[in-house]
């Protein structure tokens, strides 16, 4: 049987489009095809195929137009087993995130789960996929290369450049997200015991970093994470990182990941040798999306071992693969001594205040907050931090008392998840489907059954308070408390009229005096609103304090209760870490 063939061509890159021209030998009549709703990693339903208007196809010179049959499924009527089909399509991608695709004159990325429909039956198939980059694209960005973490064969001809990706199963092509620019890029080396594994990093967009400086840290962080796992789940790893003006965000892959990141993030050649907390936040994404090589991608939730990626995929675990990252990204960056400790507590007490602050805590279990994700987590409004928490966040926490627990019994975290590494190696697939079960039976065995029902019971399906007080005393860290009046417990965006009610905390002052979110407050106590009349008239006591707003177009008039404020706690850390920072 002949590959499937996929050509996507970039020379509509102007309007947005690639056009995709496939071609296959129908496996069977009437062939199906299929496009992806959502990407792993990021778990909504994200409906790909909008970004497609019309599907065609030829079969002996005959042009038909696809039947569709659901919203990212469509069948092709006049097709008979054994007849040579081409089906044509274009997508409009303009999303700047690392989930979808994105073309204009500069940059060409995409994720094939936008791009390429699987023809049904054929997903395992070996294919080729060309990547076709029109000269006048090349005119404007003479120095464009192809970011992908795969071989890749290139030829060079009169219209243009094509790269050529080679015997690909078509369904695995989902993990391999390319990216054509001008790109800088450097390489480096991590040491296993086996072999040094090459890593390339590619940087696009307008930037201005210190290649030396990200070089040397980013290769420290990596080589940290091998150290302590061994070896490498992977032949090969690239970065892939676009800077722009304020977005933010990764995707993790098998073998690379696919990073978007303010400029101020990464690193001048005036950063100083503790990076500031802009160039931390950039390290801590990498080290994240690195991690998830081992934690996410080898081990893996057991219902997402073989993705079914055009339905939800549910699971209570995210809280173990993404909280268990989020808490290991920043703990790495110290353990590859490229910040400090003080740096350290100043990250983790960031995360402790962001938990405190959400009242959703109380409503919300980490588990809940999982299996949810699709939506909840992916979807904020007003409301969310009053009835959910992020289970990046908890789960960050709740790992630190969990690595505290198993220091008490002789352990780490650390070797919970090298546990499941290992066992994931002698798979034939190289990977292991954790289920709350296993993970219960191992750490069980570390530090006692009791003590892991007990944490299981009151803070991942549960919502007890967190003991990280009781917990971190013993590591010679004081935590002091802080109490925080916030203004009438709501927060607020300048408008041109006043202040624009964004979040109403339950119960505050605000909300009991009839204030409602999207409300434009105009005046507090007759005076034109503003923060700084806010903040005077919060400190008065006695009278209600008569307060102008338009909903929508209507003036309304409210007395808020002078005096009564909305708190919450704030805190600080400081201290040694003792055994739980120290890794000799
Ligand atoms: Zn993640």
């Amino acid at each position: 049987m002949t590959a499937p063939s996929y050509h996507l061509s970039f020379d509509k890159y102007y309007d947005h489009l690639v056009r995709v021209h496939l071609e296959f030998i129908a496996p069977i009549d009437h062939v199906r095809l299929w496009l992806p709703t959502w990407i792993a990693g990021s778990y909504l339903v994200r409906e790909f195929s909008k970004h497609i208007a019309q599907v065609s196809y030829v079969i002996n010179n005959t042009h038909h137009i696809a039947q569709k049959t659901s919203k990212n499924t469509y069948v092709l009527p006049h097709t008979h087993q054994h007849d040579k089909v081409s089906v044509h399509y274009d997508v409009y991608c303009h999303d700047l995130s690392v989930r979808t695709a994105f073309v204009d004159s500069t940059r060409l990325f995409g994720n094939f789960t936008s791009l390429l429909m699987m023809v049904s039956s054929l997903e395992q198939n070996l294919c080729n996929i060309t990547l076709s980059v029109p000269k006048a694209f090349l005119q404007k960005n003479p120095n464009a290369t192809l970011a992908i973490g795969l071989p890749y064969d290139t030829h060079t001809h009169d219209d243009g450049v094509d790269f050529i990706l080679n015997n690909i199963a078509a369904f695995d092509s989902y993990d391999y997200p390319f990216e054509i620019s001008q790109q800088t890029y450097f390489d480096f080396n991590v040491k296993t015991n086996a072999r040094p594994v090459h890593h390339r990093f590619f940087i696009t967009g307008r930037h201005n970093t210190n290649i030396h400086r990200l070089s040397d840290d980013v290769q420290m962080i990596c080589q940290s994470y091998v150290d302590w796992l061994g070896d490498v789940p992977f032949d090969d790893y690239t970065f892939m990182t676009v800077a722009t003006g304020s977005e933010y965000g990764g995707l993790e892959h098998i073998s690379s990941t696919a990073l978007i990141t303010p400029r101020t993030d990464l690193p001048s050649i005036l950063e100083q040798d503790e990076p500031s907390a802009d160039y931390q936040r950039f390290l801590g994404l990498c080290s994240h999306e690195y991690f998830h090589a081992w934690w996410v991608k080898s081990v893996r939730p057991d219902v997402m071992m073989d993705n079914d990626l055009t339905a939800e995929s549910y699971t209570p675990l995210l809280w173990v693969f993404e909280g268990f990252t989020s808490y290991i990204d920043d703990l790495m960056l110290l353990r590859a001594g490229v910040i400090s400790k003080d740096s350290y507590l100043k990250l983790i007490t960031a995360q402790l205040n962001r938990y405190a602050q959400t009242d959703g805590k109380a409503h919300q279990s980490v588990a809940e907050s999982s299996f949810d994700a699709w939506i909840k987590l992916y979807r904020p409004d007003e409301n969310t931090t009053n009835q959910s928490i992020s289970y990046y966040n908890k789960g960050a926490l709740v790992a630190l008392i969990l690595d505290l627990m198993l220091i008490k019994h002789g352990h780490r975290l650390f070797d919970v998840i090298k546990h499941f590494y290992d066992l994931s190696k002698h798979t034939s697939n190289k990977r292991y489907g954790l289920t709350t079960d296993e993970l219960g039976k191992v750490i069980s065995k570390m530090m006692g059954a009791d003590n892991w029902q007990d944490f299981y019971d009151n803070y991942i399906i549960g919502t007890k308070d967190l003991p990280i007080q009781t917990l971190l005393s013993p590591h010679n860290i004081t935590i002091i408390t802080k109490d925080r009046a916030k203004q009438w417990g709501m927060t607020y965006k300048d408008d041109p009229l006043g202040l624009k009610i964004s979040h109403l905390q339950r119960d505050s002052v605000a909300s009991r005096a009839g204030l409602s979110v999207g409300d434009v407050i105009i005046a507090i106590d007759s005076i034109k609103a503003s923060k700084d009349q806010l903040n005077r008239t919060i400190a008065l006591t006695g009278d209600d304090i008569c307060v102008h707003v338009f909903r929508r177009d209507e003036l309304m008039v409210f007395d808020v209760k002078a005096g009564k404020l909305s708190r919450h706690s704030e805190y600080f850390l400081s201290g040694d870490g003792g055994a739980w920072l120290d890794f000799g």
